[in-house]
This record gives structure tokens, C-alpha cells and sequence, in this order.
């Protein structure tokens, strides 16, 4: 019933972790290990240095770049954001303006939300540098300078999401887009992940592709994780509310705001009406390099296909759910072993569900990558017609699965060495069947065709006699017939 509408952009920064180096220097990109034992000089800011730019990372942003449909630029800059802050030793920041054109501007990235397609424009995407991390301890900071040059991608959309859901629903996209490129973890709990949030709200009747209409601009700065998006948007939505509904929301001036998790609210920090000027200007020391045709295309064939596609392809043409499919693509090894099983011809819906049951839940619990998991697809495949074939029981299906992975064997050679393989062989069922019968001959007079109900017992017998072996459908058939020729 609301009478406002909101229009959200976010810049979304993430760390490129699985470059080797730096952005700019030959120090390793692991700011995890020891606190300041990842620096060259260049991150320090010393004097003679000379940033080389990582063709890694650079890769990287393009490939992100073409994912988001953007266009790609002829030639590659980098420019200096100049300020001064103790994480910044160089007093500037390498980073890519508007001017000339970054990574990739002006893209379009179409995610799924509540089950439903969502397409927003991108305006741009930047490489740049990340800055060290300072950590406040009670009386004194510190510096890490593992941080400092730590290749860095900024994302910046155009406002186009309505709600909290759409923009936590295309940040969970964009994460795993990193994932399956292997640009980044993505991971909000490592700090990799940090996103500014611009929220506005407008009059809902009114046209919002005229920016005309469009409300002031509240910017919520470094929300580091996407619960914090979440309730920084929808905490915002309901402030600038209220500010129109007692008619001082025109009055407000575009400002910067932090998001605080502890009381749950966004604070100001300053008024973004003058705007710092950071005097832009192309770093000098770094060269303008071509980003020819020949690379791109390259860059484009290495590009895998992405869980969103995935899943689509998973729903129409293997006919699975949405949500077994949901499933099969959250993590792209996971994913990759479905796919191997389906290039093998394994029967897809059965592959997915000892993928999505029994082989998750075994990983889960052992904490374990698939791609450390000892049954290969050719096993599971093994394993699957095993029981397809009536050879073992579903039931014993499970316990092969168990026994292949406590004993590293393969499934058959389970099952022989167990002497688990079902007697499907009709003679020696019907041999079971005589006996069993024989020894309960009161009860089998009994037997009443109307009323099978005593069958289930029957079966019983045979199955403890066969210590399980039996086909449990060969046996059901064999036993009614011979019930019924027994009292006819
Ligand atoms: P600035 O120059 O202040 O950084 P930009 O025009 O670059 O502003 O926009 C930064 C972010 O703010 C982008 O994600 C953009 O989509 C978003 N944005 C711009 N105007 C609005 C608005 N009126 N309401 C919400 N978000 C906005
Ligand atoms: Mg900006």
C-alpha cells in the first residue's frame, strides 16, 4: 500500500584472491598469513618503486566484464584517487575513473529472485588496488600491510532494485559468478566482500527511467556483509518514510551514511554536497597496454557456463526440480561431477539424487571437498546400475556407498566381496519359497486372495532365509503364485 517506491544501486567491491601477487606488486596475495610478511617496497610507498600490473588480475576483470555484458576498453588505464590515510603509504590509490573507460561499462546482468528472472544495468566495472587493514585495538591501532595492493573489483549498478531481496538476491549472484570463474572466494566473513549502498525513495506513480523523479540519494558506506545489506536498506527505506510522510524529506541533502550492526541503524557521516575531489589523472608510470581482439576472444572462450545457466539448461533439459537443480549448482565442483555423470550416461535424475542426498550429506559431515572424494562418477554410475539392474537392493545400495567409501573400493567390488548380489534367479527363489511354505503350511492354508495381508509375512521368511538376497519383486511374485495354486 505504500506510496513510495525505492530505487537502490550498490557498489560492490570484491577481492580478487586467486591471483599469486598483488595487483601492482610481486608480493603475495595472501593477506591472511602472517600480519605484514606479504610487502615489497611498492606497498610501502618507497621511493624508486615502480608498479608492473598483474595480467592475472587484469584477465580476471575482463572476464567479469564480458559475464556482465559490458563493453571492454581498447586500451587499459589506471589512474590515481590521491588522498592521504595511514592504510595508503603511496598517498594515492591505483584505480580506474569513468575517464578513460574502465574494465567494462554500461552491461546488464539478468539474476534469479524469489524464482523469478530480475535484470539490472551495470554502469561500470574497475580494477583497482585495496588498501592495508587497520585494526582498532583499545588505545592504539595497528597496520597489516598483507592488504595493501591486494587486487580489488568494484561494481557499481545502475538503481535499479526495488527492494533488499533484489539487491541481496544479485549480490549471492555475483558471488557466484566469482566462484565459478575462480576470481574469488567472495566470502563477506573474510572481509572480501564490502558494499556501498545508495538508497532513494520516490513518489510511486511517477516515471523512474527519468532521473528527473528520482529522489535524494542516501549512500550507506562499507556494509560488510549481505544480512547488513539487507537491514541497512530496508532501515533506510523506512527512515527516508518517514522523513515524507512528515513532508523533511525534500529538505535533506545527498549524504553518506554508516551502517551500524549493533543498533541495527544508519548513522551520517557527512553531506556529500561538496564532494572531496581526489584530482584524478592517469598514473603516469604505468603505460596505456591494447586489449586487443585476439585476447578477448580467448578470455571468452575460458569463460565456463555459469550456475544461473546451468540451471536453466538442468531444469528444461534434464527435467530435474528447480530446487534439485538449485542445489546441483551452488558450487561448481559439485556441478562439474554431475555434468561428468551425465556425459557418461549415468541416469540423470537418479545422479542428482545421490548427489544432492547421500554424497552431500557424506561431505557436509566430513567436511570434505568433492573433489576429494574417492567414488568418481564412473563409480557412481557403477553403483546406480547395480541397483538398476536389481543386482543389489535399494537398501543395500546404501550400505555399498557406505562400504566404498570407508574401504576405498569400487562398488561392484563391494558387492562381491561382501557377497551381497541379489539372487534374482527364479529357480533358487522358488527352492526358498517351497521350504517356507512347507514349514508354515497352517498359515499358508489360510491364504486368501481377497486379503494378501499374510503375504508381507511370507515374504518375510523368504527374505531372513536368504539373508536378504532375494529380489524382493521376484520373490512377491513367485510367492503369491504359489499361495494361490496352494488354496484354489
Ligand atoms: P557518485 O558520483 O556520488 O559516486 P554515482 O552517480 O556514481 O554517484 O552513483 C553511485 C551509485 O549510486 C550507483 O550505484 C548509482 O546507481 C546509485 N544512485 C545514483 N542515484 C541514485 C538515487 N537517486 N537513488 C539510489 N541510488 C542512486
Ligand atoms: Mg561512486
Amino acid at each position: 500500500m505504500s506510496k513510495y517506491k525505492a530505487l537502490i544501486g550498490l557498489e560492490m567491491h570484491c577481492e580478487i584472491s586467486e591471483t599469486n601477487t598483488k595487483a601492482f606488486s610481486s608480493a603475495a596475495n595472501a593477506y591472511s598469513s602472517l600480519p605484514n610478511s606479504n610487502i615489497r617496497p611498492l606497498d610501502m610507498g618507497f621511493p624508486g618503486t615502480l608498479p608492473v600490473v598483474n595480467k592475472e588480475a587484469v584477465k580476471m576483470a575482463l572476464m567479469t566484464s564480458i559475464v556482465l555484458n559490458c563493453s571492454q576498453p581498447k586500451y587499459m588505464y589506471f589512474e590515481r584517487k590521491n588522498y592521504y590515510y595511514p592504510d595508503m603509504p603511496k598517498n594515492y590509490q591505483i584505480t580506474q575513473e569513468t575517464k578513460p573507460i574502465p574494465v567494462g561499462i554500461y552491461g546488464k546482468v539478468t539474476f534469479e529472485c524469489n524464482g523469478e528472472d530480475k535484470t539490472i544495468r551495470i554502469n561500470n566495472i574497475h580494477l583497482e588496488e585495496d588498501a592495508a587493514s587497520l585494526d582498532h585495538l583499545f588505545d592504539t591501532s595497528v597496520i597489516n600491510y598483507n592488504r595493501a595492493g591486494v587486487p580489488l573489483l568494484e561494481l557499481v549498478t545502475e538503481p535499479d532494485f526495488h527492494s533488499a531481496e533484489e539487491a541481496v538476491a544479485f549480490l549471492e549472484h555475483m558471488r557466484s559468478v566469482y566462484r565459478y570463474l575462480d576470481i574469488s572466494e567472495a566470502d563477506s566473513k573474510k572481509g572480501q566482500v564490502r558494499c556501498d549502498v545508495n538508497v532513494s525513495i520516490m513518489d510511486e506513480d511517477l516515471d523512474e527511467n527519468d532521473p528527473n523523479n528520482w529522489g535524494t540519494k542516501i549512500e550507506i558506506k562499507n556494509v560488510n556483509s549481505f544480512g547488513g545489506v539487507k537491514d541497512a536498506i530496508n532501515y533506510e527505506i523506512k527512515r527516508q518514510t518517514k522523513l515524507k510522510e512528515t513532508n523533511k524529506y525534500d529538505e535533506m541533502e545527498q549524504q553518506t551514511r554508516r551502517w551500524d550492526e549493533e543498533t541495527g541503524t544508519t548513522i551520517y557521516m557527512r553531506s556529500k554536497v561538496n564532494a572531496i575531489d581526489y584530482k584524478y589523472f592517469v598514473d603516469p608510470n604505468i603505460p596505456k597496454f591494447k586489449i586487443t581482439d585476439e585476447w578477448l576472444e580467448e578470455i571468452r572462450k575460458s569463460i565456463p557456463m555459469l550456475a544461473y545457466d546451468r540451471k536453466k539448461k538442468y531444469i528444461e533439459e534434464y527435467n530435474l526440480s528447480s530446487y534439485d537443480a538449485g542445489i546441483l549448482v551452488k558450487e561448481k565442483a559439485i556441478s562439474d561431477y554431475f555434468e561428468e555423470c551425465v556425459k557418461i550416461k549415468t541416469d540423470i535424475k537418479q545422479a542428482a539424487n545421490w548427489i544432492n542426498g547421500m554424497i552431500l550429506s557424506y561431505l557436509n559431515a566430513n567436511e570434505m571437498s568433492i573433489k576429494d572424494f574417492f567414488m568418481t562418477p564412473e563409480m557412481l554410475k557403477e553403483l546406480i546400475e547395480l541397483i538398476d539392474s536389481k543386482a543389489i537392493s535399494s537398501k543395500q545400495g546404501k550400505d555399498v556407498f557406505a562400504k566404498c567409501l570407508s574401504d576405498q573400493k569400487t562398488p561392484k567390488q563391494v558387492v562381491k566381496d561382501e557377497g551381497m548380489m541379489q539372487i534374482t534367479d527364479e529357480a533358487a527363489i522358488m527352492e526358498i519359497i517351497k521350504e517356507v511354505i512347507d514349514e508354515n503350511m497352517d498359515q499358508a492354508k489360510t491364504y486368501n486372495p481377497q486379503y494378501p495381508k499374510i503375504l508381507d509375512y511370507f515374504i518375510g521368511q523368504v527374505m531372513k532365509k536368504s539373508r536378504g538376497k532375494a529380489n524382493p519383486a521376484v520373490a512377491n511374485k513367485l510367492m503369491k503364485e504359489e499361495l494361490e495354486k496352494l488354496v484354489s
